[in-house]
């Protein structure tokens, strides 16, 4: 499988579709999720043309894995839930139920967020 360029993490990144933005760099994007299922929920996206996070932890080199985990760190400072924590998710494939092939994670926060999975 090869990366789609026309899924819709790629289009917000080249601004053909709007987004609503709290954090860029280098390295990554961070805007807020469309659908939040959380007080607070931000996505933070590479720069980079990455499908997930096998691909962007075999592939992305030293300094762009750097930077994009710390613009992790700054958005979650920037939106106040670094302090009381927050729950980094990032759905992976089929079974990860990832719908959008541009690797991300969510970051969701504002609230205890109870067990880490529905039983
Ligand atoms: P995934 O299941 O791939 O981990 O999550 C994709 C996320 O992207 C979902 O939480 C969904 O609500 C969000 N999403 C889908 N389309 C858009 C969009 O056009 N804009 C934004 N900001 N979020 C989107």
């Amino acid at each position: 499988m090869s990366y789609d360029s026309n899924n819709i993490f790629a289009k917000i990144l080249r601004g053909e579709i709007p987004s609503k933005k709290i954090y860029e760099d280098d390295y990554a994007l961070a805007f807020y999720d469309l659908y939040p299922k959380a007080p607070v929920h931000a996505l933070v996206i590479p720069k980079g043309e990455y499908m997930d996070v096998v691909d962007f932890g075999l592939h992305a080199d030293a300094t762009s894995a750097k930077g994009f985990w710390q613009a992790v760190a700054k958005v979650a400072a920037e939106l106040g839930i670094s302090e009381n924590g927050f729950r980094l998710i990032s759905n992976c494939r089929v079974h990860g139920g990832q719908e959008v092939p541009h690797f991300h994670v969510h970051l969701l926060g504002g609230q205890q967020m109870g067990p880490m999975i529905a039983h």
